[in-house]
């Protein structure tokens, strides 16, 4: 079967490398790619939100299976066009990825539903959100109701804090994103993320996966997409799975089915572990990056069957295996990044990298110019490794870095000292 993927990043590069290992896999095609997936793909230049130029590239080349990899073609409805199409595609129709599309969507499907969440309210215009954020108290969260790039919420410390992020929110600052808003409770706990896969019907859930959201050690400074993640994470227990699933997830996928839209795909569910159990923070309708990394390097299934069973909805008898091994990336990123940064510097020492046992490192944001490797993103290298131990395959990991010669790039070098710490307890 030849395969699509659409995508450009670290997780679509752990996507490539896991589907071209499938028997199952013809030609394996991605746009718009990177110099990484280049070695596992046929890179295409096709404009993916050109939805009928994909269609069209689809039918040439045959393609069986399209996988979507961002969150932006799912909302955009990719898989409507491409299903109607004929074309079978992995990832939630245009209505399903509501789910991560509208955060209100989600809180209301939760009240809805029974579904643990922080207590909230929908605001469209900013003297009542502000009221509503006065009668709350400090802390408390502002979240812009549509996509935002991840710059869409604002953990308030003070009132202050969230009225200006009211203001600024619908004041345009995030755009369209912005014209509505969710004021809502601020939890306590420790964070934890876990995906699941979803046909419609069934959702089975994948191994647990931690990031990273700070760009310095110690979990300091201003969120980013993920400066690195670990599998398995130590907090998300069999039992706390388990509730997960049953208090959250499976009602949301019964709801989405009640509602004409229903789920496909993968879910991945952001909690914060509570003292009164898991509370969804939100849904994303896509594997996270960098956490798709660990969770490939664990897969020991062949990644195309499971891939086909959610679009057919065929979960119902499907078992996935795992790796028992630990998996960690540490994101090598261009200086300035969450801010500005300059892209083009040349980078040195991949391939003995590479050569460190256990080490596979993914391109984020690179391109090849003139027969050398060049930054051309945020976020630019997952140099990840698998180990017996989360602290195994983190020092395999930096042992790889210190190889690397890219004196423009930095990265937080204690990914993983959550589950070291509960590893030595
Ligand atoms: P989100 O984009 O919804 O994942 O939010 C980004 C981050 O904001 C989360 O990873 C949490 O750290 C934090 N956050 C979001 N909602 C809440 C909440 N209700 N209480 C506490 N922290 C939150």
């Amino acid at each position: 079967m030849n395969i699509l993927l659409l995508g450009s990043g670290g997780r679509e590069h752990a996507l490539a490398w896991k589907i071209a290992a499938s028997p199952l896999a013809g030609r394996l095609f991605c746009a718009p790619g990177n110099a990484g997936i280049a070695k596992e793909a046929e890179i295409v230049a096709l404009d993916i939100a050109d939805h009928a130029g994909v269609i069209a590239f689809c039918r040439e080349q045959k393609v069986g299976l399209v996988v979507v990899g961002p969150e932006g073609p799912l909302c955009a409805g990719i898989v409507d066009d491409l299903t109607a199409a004929g074309i079978k595609a992995f990832g939630p129709s245009k209505a399903a990825a509501w789910l991560e599309g509208s955060k209100g969507f989600t809180k209301d499907l939760c009240r809805a539903n029974n579904i643990p969440t922080a207590a909230y309210e929908r605001f469209t215009a900013a003297a009542p959100a502000k009221a509503y954020a006065r009668a709350r108290g400090a802390p408390i969260v502002v979240k812009a109701d549509g996509l935002a790039a991840g710059k869409g919420v604002v953990v308030a410390q003070s009132v202050a804090e969230a009225e200006a992020a009211i203001d600024m929110m619908f004041a345009g600052g995030l755009g369209e994103a912005g014209a509505e808003v969710v004021v809502e409770e601020f939890l306590t706990g420790e964070e934890a993320s876990f995906f699941a896969l979803c046909d419609g019907e069934r959702a089975i859930p994948l191994v647990s996966a931690q990031d990273h959201k700070r760009v310095f050690d110690g979990d300091q400074g201003p969120n980013t997409g993920g400066m690195g993640a670990y599998s398995p994470a130590p907090v998300m227990t069999p039992e706390l799975t388990q509730r997960a699933m049953d208090e959250i997830v499976l009602p949301t996928v019964r709801a989405m089915k009640v509602m004409g839209a229903p789920y496909k795909g993968v879910l991945y569910v952001g909690l914060m572990i509570t003292t009164q159990g898991p509370m969804l923070i939100e849904y994303n309708v896509r594997f996270g990056d960098p956490e798709c990394q660990v969770m490939m390097l664990r897969l020991m299934s062949d990644l195309v069957p499971a891939l086909l069973a959610c679009c057919d909805g065929m979960l119902g008898s499907f078992d996935l295996r795992w790796y028992p091994d630990a998996a960690l990336t540490v994101v090598m990123a261009a200086k300035g990044y969450p801010g500005s940064y300059a892209k083009g510097s040349v980078i040195d020492g991949l391939d003995a990298a590479a050569e460190i046992e256990g080490v596979e490192i993914f391109h984020a944001g690179t391109q090849a110019q003139n027969g050398k490797l060049v930054a051309n993103g945020g976020r630019v290298l997952n140099v990840c490794s698998v180990g017996k131990t989360v602290a195994i395959a983190k020092a395999r990991a930096y042992q790889a870095i210190d190889l690397i010669r890219w004196p423009d790039g930095f990265c937080r070098h204690d990914i993983g000292w959550r589950a070291i710490e509960r590893e030595r307890a």
